[in-house]
């Protein structure tokens, strides 16, 4: 394959402007490092260095339970047919309010209908609530899902006992709510922020994608993951466009949520992550399906990408880092403008040279 990488480094706020053309040494030199990675193993891009095997999952998902248009079963089954290996199922709490009686019903999906040989199904809830005029939705997946949102509770308590109780839960859609950045950076707890909402993104467009929020609370060295899900109300329709790729030992609930509690996967709206690392150097190696652009991101004005030749695809790059960034996180880009994303890692500050 005809590969052409242009790197271009704009480093500090003077946007300085460097331009390089990587060579047949380098390239061989990715190469090499695949099969041996001399990576640094103090960052985790997604799992890429750990055991195991990649399964695909959405962690959003509605069925008629609440305001989804098929019933569980079928909302599964397009999940299944397309190829995934997992989902979760997030209805709104509110659709297991039972009118007669004026209670909860209890939070139980038929779990032993749904799931079939190499398809699992995670229980888990969508909560909704509101502080101070914003509006707040939660995706508690796994162990503890069924814990209530209680009224004015404080935000932090509550996504604390879920992820104390066992499970995945994560803010849902934060530009889609129209959340200030204030609202998430004021959580003192919050692990996980939804950075791509696809079905949101084919409704709205731009407000389907919070990297603004995420990327914040990255600026302030706060080590929380992101995740991209489909939040599908009409699987077949708004499906298959936003999903997690989890690096776990099995296909068991409880391996694939540890799995993402300990943050071994990346997320994406298209293109496959197959390598993201940094190596002793500080430089980060990325390989993934063809792709027009592979860049690093951080703060205001420190990145650094290669992209492909107008025309052209990469499926591989080695990218500066300057450690005196608070963090770095990576994206591929396809021709069609849809997106992987590694997992951000915080800049580990190596004082030995100053003692
Ligand atoms: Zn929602
Ligand atoms: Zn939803």
């Amino acid at each position: 394959m005809f590969r052409l990488l242009f790197w271009v480094l704009m480093a500090g706020a003077g946007m300085a402007r460097v331009s390089t053309v990587v060579g047949a040494e380098e390239a061989k030199d990715v190469a090499a490092s695949k099969s041996n990675p001399a990576a640094d193993n103090r960052y985790n891009f997604g799992g890429f260095l750990d055991p195991g095997n990649w399964y695909k999952g959405n962690l959003h998902l509605h069925s008629t339970i609440s305001d989804g248009n098929l019933d569980p079963e079928a909302t599964v089954e397009v999940y299944r047919k397309a190829g995934y290996d997992f989902t979760a199922l997030t209805d709104h709490i509110g659709g297991f309010w039972d009118k007669e009686k004026k209670e909860y019903r209890p939070l139980v999906y038929p779990l032993e209908k749904l799931n079939k040989p190499g398809f699992l199904v995670i229980p888990a809830i969508e909560y909704d609530t509101n502080r101070s005029g914003e509006t707040i939705h939660f995706v508690v997946v796994g162990s503890g899902y069924d814990l209530r949102l209680e009224k004015d509770q404080d935000l932090s308590a509550a996504m604390k006992g879920w992820w104390d109780r066992g499970a995945f839960a994560f803010m849902a859609h934060p530009h889609w709510s129209l959340d200030s950045t204030e609202t998430l950076e004021a959580m003192s707890y919050l692990p996980v922020v939804e950075v791509f909402n696809y079905a949101t993104s084919l409704e709205e467009g731009v407000r389907g994608n919070s990297q603004l929020h995420w990327d914040r609370l990255l600026r302030l060295r706060r080590p929380v993951l992101g995740v991209a899900t489909d939040d599908s109300h009409q699987p077949g329709t708004d499906s298959g466009g936003g999903w997690v790729m989890v690096k776990a030992k099995d296909l068991t609930a409880e391996a694939i949520v540890a799995a993402l509690r300990g943050g071994n996967f990346y997320f994406s709206g298209g293109p496959r992550l197959e390598q993201v690392y940094a190596d002793a150097a500080g430089n980060l190696h990325v390989e993934c399906s063809p792709v027009r652009t592979i860049r690093a991101m951080a703060g205001v004005g420190q990145n650094s990408a290669a992209t492909a030749s107008k025309g052209k695809t990469i499926d591989n790059a080695t990218l500066a880092w300057d450690k005196k960034w608070p963090f770095v996180r990576v994206e591929c880009v396809d021709e069609a403008g849809r997106t992987a994303w590694s997992q951000g890692v915080i800049t580990i500050r190596d004082d030995s040279k100053k003692q």
